[in-house]
């Protein structure tokens, strides 16, 4: 999918000016208090988000990957935790866009890009995450549907969303393990409840839960693509989009944090002259701003391949690692700039740096993206 340069001008406007609006004033706020942000949400299906990424004929905005991820950056810049709440949902479309069959996109997918049903990725088990085909949750044959049994945990949207693609185990004895894993549609109600919600060091506001499946019925029909078997490719398919919408997530923080350093450097006054005008702080400055934009390059890049259809769990790894850990040393440094105010919870840099080691972690920890990175890497230069 491409957009046009002028919608995503106009696309990035409106996300600008609802940022402006509704988030600036209230983010700090909601953020130290951990409240999950209603009136943001309901702002956001407003503007179309939770279908970005959604073709128009099933009621989506339809835009490419490259202005989803300008999207992200620029919500992640002012709030990253709001970029969770629509990333994780259209994960969870995105398998069912690429993967589905057509009766399941006619069904769910004009449901997901309204925001009137919303979700997110149920992989992660009390077990395993990085191996995730070791996960233990079952769904067995039951007539003319499947009995589901297990428990997911740190799923975000856990408490609020409604509906999750979640991994199952269908065949325990297969082998290779993946053949035996199925990503089914789980609504939540009788048999499929949320637990607790997990307390978290930073991305506050969005809830982050336990799933809890006891003997949930699910029909067969809700298996994505109908076939079971294919969950593990479908949702390693659905993560290369996570991973650009994550590094993206750390273009928005490393440039929030620089931002910050960039400002404060020129009010702070230290020796007579604002410490901006200091070698070690323009030094420190100068790291930052490089580090930002070669994030925001390979990210960019990553989005390009995606969106022309090119195989990219390389190029969305790299982006992933270096954007990540970007805005990990952009948070730390734009505190250090800061210097005892960046400590405080007056100024945005001590959220910055509780958001963005989640980022390292969340849709593949980084240790496994430079695993993926060098697969690939060898893979592609047989010798
Ligand atoms: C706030 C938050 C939100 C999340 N949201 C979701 C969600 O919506 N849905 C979901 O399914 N999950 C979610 N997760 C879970 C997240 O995806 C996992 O935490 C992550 O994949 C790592 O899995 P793990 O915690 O089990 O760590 P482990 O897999 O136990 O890894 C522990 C350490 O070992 C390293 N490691 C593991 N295997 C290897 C290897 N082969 N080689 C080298 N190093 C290795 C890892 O990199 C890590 O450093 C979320 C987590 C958090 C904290």
């Amino acid at each position: 999918m491409q957009t046009s340069s002028e919608d995503e001008k106009l696309i990035l406007a409106s996300v600008e000016q609802f940022l402006e609006r509704d988030v600036v004033p209230h983010a700090m706020e909601l953020e130290h208090n951990d409240t999950w942000p209603e009136e943001i949400v309901a702002k956001m299906s407003e503007l179309g988000l939770f279908g970005s990424i959604i073709q128009t004929e099933y009621g989506g905005l339809g835009l490419s990957c490259s202005t989803y991820a300008k999207i992200v950056e620029t919500v992640s810049r002012v709030w990253m935790s709001l970029s969770g709440i629509f990333n994780s949902h259209l994960i969870m479309s995105s398998c069912v866009q690429r993967y589905g069959t057509e009766e399941q996109k006619r069904k769910w997918l004009p449901k997901f890009a309204s925001g009137e049903m919303r979700g997110g990725i149920a992989l992660t088990e009390p077990n395993c995450g990085t191996d995730l085909q070791a996960i233990r949750t079952r769904a067995t044959k039951d007539g003319d549907g499947y009995r589901i049994n297990g428990t997911k945990t740190w799923i975000s949207n856990g408490i609020y969303g409604h509906t999750f693609a979640v991994l199952t185990k269908t065949d325990p004895e297969a082998d290779p393990r993946h053949r035996g894993i199925t990503l089914f549609l789980v609504e939540k109600g009788d048999g499929f409840k949320h637990s607790r919600k997990l307390e978290k060091l930073g991305y506050k506001g969005i809830d982050s839960a336990e799933l809890l499946f006891e003997d949930c019925y699910v029909p067969k029909e809700n298996i994505i693509g109908g076939i079971e078997g294919q969950g593990f490719k479908q949702i390693m398919g659905g993560l290369e989009l996570g991973r650009i919408n994550v590094a993206a997530r750390g273009v928005g923080v490393a440039q929030a944090s620089l931002d910050e350093a960039v400002k404060y450097a020129q009010q702070r006054q230290t020796f007579g002259k604002p410490i901006a005008e200091h070698q070690a702080i323009q030094l420190n400055v100068a790291d930052m701003v490089t580090r930002t934009e070669a994030a925001r390059l390979l990210t960019y890049r990553a989005a390009d391949s995606y969106d022309k259809g090119e195989r990219c769990d390389m190029e969305a790894g790299m982006a992933k690692l270096f954007a990540t850990e970007a805005a990990l040393k952009n948070s730390m440094d734009s505190m250090r700039v800061h210097g005892g105010y960046g400590y405080s919870k007056e100024f945005p840099v001590e959220r910055f740096y509780r958001d963005a080691p989640l980022l390292t972690i969340g849709e593949g920890t980084n240790e496994l993206q430079r695993i993926i990175i060098a697969r690939q890497l060898f893979a592609r230069n047989p010798i």
